[in-house]
């Protein structure tokens, strides 16, 4: 339902749950956060309102971690495919602990994508539609993130919008989108992905809309905007005053 997502130098799980409240209007039943940490991810979910999910971090025992993190990304869902649970509440990651991924709206080839990764060893521990992108971007990533995002989205049928993170590559969110909205805003090096301009902070310098198959790679002071076939395309820019 709302996706945001950081990368940075400023620390950013606070960033992360700032911009998950700003886009508490559209509704949702759980929330999270991720950020990766010395190669492996910290993850917090709770079902309930960004209070709920703030008194977890602050209750969390891995407070080094998390304060440290200055690459991130968060979700509110609003549940589709997968009771409303902590277990199936976005960030959600591959069985190999390579990435986390937070996705907005459907995938709708899941079952069989789901019978394919099964049968190829796949352990599920969700519910959701989504956790399969989890499953084959964390399977692709040998040739990186930003490739494993792009073969992946070649896999899926649906309308849906997401972002990646690999413990291999902290520093880089990848994120695409078809038929549901997704932005990146830029504040100096800072990099935000959000489902809507709303979700990003007022002060942005700039931003951009991504567009349907279009993968958006960031990192801090830079992004990259690829087609699907990977051929670096310019990126649409929004007039921030008349956006918000
Ligand atoms: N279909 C996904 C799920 O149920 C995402 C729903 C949403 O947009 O929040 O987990």
């Amino acid at each position: 339902c709302g996706i945001v997502g950081y990368v940075g130098h400023r620390p950013c799980v606070e960033l992360l749950l700032d911009g998950l409240e700003r886009l508490e209007y559209r509704g949702y039943d759980s929330a999270g956060v991720a950020v990766p940490v010395r190669g492996a991810f910290v993850r917090v979910r709770s079902v309930g309102g960004i209070a709920a999910l703030r008194g977890a971090v602050a209750g969390d025992p891995r407070q080094a971690a998390l304060s440290a993190a200055t690459a991130g990304i968060g979700h509110t869902r609003w549940a589709t495919h997968g009771r409303v649970s902590e277990g199936n509440a976005h960030p959600l990651g591959d069985d190999r602990h390579r990435v986390q991924i937070v996705l907005n709206g459907i995938v709708e080839n899941h079952v069989e994508l789901r019978d394919e990764l099964r049968a190829d060893g796949a352990a599920f521990a969700s519910e959701t539609d989504a956790e399969v992108v989890a499953h084959l971007v964390g399977r692709a990533l040998d040739r990186g993130l930003a490739d494993a995002v792009r073969a992946t989205l070649d896999r899926l049928d649906g309308h849906f919008a997401f972002v990646a993170a690999s413990a291999a590559e902290p520093g880089v969110l990848v994120g695409t989108r078809r038929a549901c909205p997704l932005v990146v805003g830029h504040r100096d090096g800072e990099r935000f992905f959000g489902s809507a301009l709303v979700g990003l902070p007022d002060d942005l310098h700039g931003a951009h809309a991504i567009e349907d198959d279009e993968i958006a790679v960031a990192e801090a002071g830079s992004t990259q905007v690829v087609d699907a076939a990977g051929a670096v395309v310019r990126p649409r820019w929004l007039e921030l005053e008349a956006a918000r």
